[in-house]
């Protein structure tokens, strides 16, 4: 085992048994909660580590970079997850390659997904990302913009929406990135009983390296976990 193998699998450990105790503190079982690791950082050779330490959903931020490590892992089995933003014009090469988006951010590109989807016969999972920060760099849908977002979804055959995402506000103030969390399940708390049937709101994928245990505190099902899997690896 290299150098290498041995930080990424620690990492893995290490993050895995956070998760564990942040899901026990708060009442939740540790398999609840799904580590999805972002790869946006290594390339392919340290992502494989991350399989062999026995994490098999990986995230990618940008759809040419999922091309590529999905092409160069193509022989392992990886649940792909893509958690940024999806351009119309790389749909088509996306979708047969993921298991799950985060990033359904705005209606046209609903629109869009569902009519390649109709034409692959392929349904696509999908989460809202929804803008919780207001801040306007951030993709997504405004909270209030969400009701009627699941109201339109009988116009899609193809599309089935598992539940919401989020960022949480750029600051390393903790309270300040629990409150985002906690205002997103707020949300889905409010909003299921207007899911339509073939939906869900079941996942909220919320948490990254510097805030995951405060976005399990308030129900987070997915944590996307890229930088605290690769300290030591990195530079
Ligand atoms: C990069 C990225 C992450 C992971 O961020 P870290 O802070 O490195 O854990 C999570 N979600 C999205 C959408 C990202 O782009």
């Amino acid at each position: 085992m290299n150098e290498w193998q041995q930080r990424v699998e620690d990492n893995v450990r290490r993050v895995r048994e956070r998760i564990a105790r942040a899901a026990e503190r708060s009442g939740r079982r540790p398999a609840d909660v799904t580590l999805v690791a972002v790869t946006k950082y290594v390339d392919s050779r340290i992502a494989r580590q991350l399989l062999d330490a026995g994490c098999h959903d990986l995230a990618e931020s940008r759809p040419q970079q999922l091309w590529e490590k999905a092409e160069q892992l193509a022989d392992q089995p990886v649940r792909w997850h893509l958690v940024g933003h999806l351009q119309r014009n790389k749909i088509r090469r996306t979708l047969p390659l993921i298991w799950l988006l985060h990033s359904g951010d705005n209606a046209r590109l609903l629109d869009e997904l569902d009519k390649e989807a109709a034409r692959r016969e392929t349904p696509v999972p999908l989460l809202l990302e929804v803008n919780i920060s207001g801040e306007a760099a951030k993709h997504g849908f405004e909270p209030d913009d969400v009701e009627r977002v699941l109201e339109q979804l009988d116009r899609y055959q193809w599309l089935s929406v598992r539940g919401l995402m989020t960022m949480a506000h750029l600051t390393s103030d903790l309270n300040v990135a629990r409150a985002d969390f906690a205002a997103l399940r707020q949300l889905r708390d409010r909003l299921v009983d207007r899911c339509p049937p073939g939906h869900s709101l079941d996942e909220l994928s919320m948490g990254m390296s510097g805030d995951f245990e405060e976005a399990i505190a308030e129900g987070a099902t997915m944590v996307r976990v890229g930088s605290a899997l690769f300290e030591g690896v990195l530079g």
